[in-house]
């Protein structure tokens, strides 16, 4: 299954049965979204990390300026 790990958007065999399908919506949500999707071959989603996202955040980002977001 594919699903979202900024929102609880996903999709797997049982809601469409195409792989191919399943990658283009996906996409499609990544692009209008701009969230993170992720992936399994299980039907359930990994463990996802029990870090912060805070965290991430300063790791990727140097600079400490706040966002304002859209
Ligand atoms: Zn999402």
């Amino acid at each position: 299954m594919k699903y979202c790990l900024n929102c609880d958007w996903h999709t797997s065999a049982t809601d469409e049965p195409s792989a191919r399908v399943r990658s283009r919506r996906a996409i499609e949500h990544h692009v209008e979204t701009g969230h993170t999707i992720d992936s399994s071959d299980g039907v359930v989603p990994p463990r996802i990390p029990d870090v912060p996202d805070e965290i991430f955040v300063r790791d990727l980002v140097p600079s400490s300026s706040p966002s304002t977001g859209d």
